[in-house]
């Protein structure tokens, strides 16, 4: 699975829809401080399931709706799609039944989080599975917050322990033990 577009409306400081295209190869981001660079990085975490405020540089999930300036006023909602290629049919089964894959969750003040995939609901749970078993998740080693380095190495081993997981891409499966512990 290959994240060929990312779109933003409404999510923290991109308030009007902005595409940010995924090539082959290595993208890079630049721009002053403050400019939205982190902000691109959240969306990302965001639209594959995070659900800790916190992760999120925020005190609650509606913080990453865009809050207003002096010239615009504040949004009701924020929407993160994620475009996804998946000529190669590499998408795990129920989202594998075509060539791209949309992912989209939008958080509507008051109401809270929706997810569509390929314009259908599903549940939170689903997407954040979705990327789990790609090894992708929103808690994934492959996404490196600003800070989180220096993070890592003062963490206690079993904070390290879950990051060590993360990586041999077996989180998928504490997800299903929880779950069913719950049954
Ligand atoms: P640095 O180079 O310092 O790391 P950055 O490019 O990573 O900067 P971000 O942290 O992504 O910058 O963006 C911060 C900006 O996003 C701030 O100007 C902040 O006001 C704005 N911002 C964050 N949340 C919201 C929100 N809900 N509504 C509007 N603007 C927001
Ligand atoms: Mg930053």
């Amino acid at each position: 699975m290959r994240f060929s577009k990312l779109r933003l409306n409404g999510f923290k400081s991109f308030v009007d829809p902005t595409d940010l295209l995924i090539a082959d190869g290595l993208t890079g981001v630049v721009g002053p401080n403050g400019c939205g660079k982190s902000n691109l990085l959240e969306a990302l975490r965001w639209v594959m399931g995070e659900t800790r405020a916190k992760a999120m540089r925020g005190g609650g999930m509606e913080d990453v709706i865009f809050a207003g300036t002096a010239t615009r006023s504040a949004r009701n909602f924020a929407e993160v799609s994620l475009q996804i290629d998946n000529s190669e049919r590499l998408a795990p089964s129920g989202f594998n039944d075509s060539d791209q894959l949309d992912i989209v969750r939008r958080i509507t003040r008051d109401v809270g989080s929706a997810y569509k995939a390929n314009a259908k609901d599903v549940r939170a749970k689903d997407v954040q599975m979705l990327f789990a078993d790609a090894s992708t998740g929103a808690h994934s080693p492959a996404l490196v917050r600003q800070g989180q380095i220096s993070e890592l190495i003062n963490a206690k081993p079993k904070a390290r322990r879950r990051v060590l997981e993360e990586a041999a891409g077996i989180s998928g499966l504490y997800q299903r033990r929880h779950e069913a512990e719950l049954k």
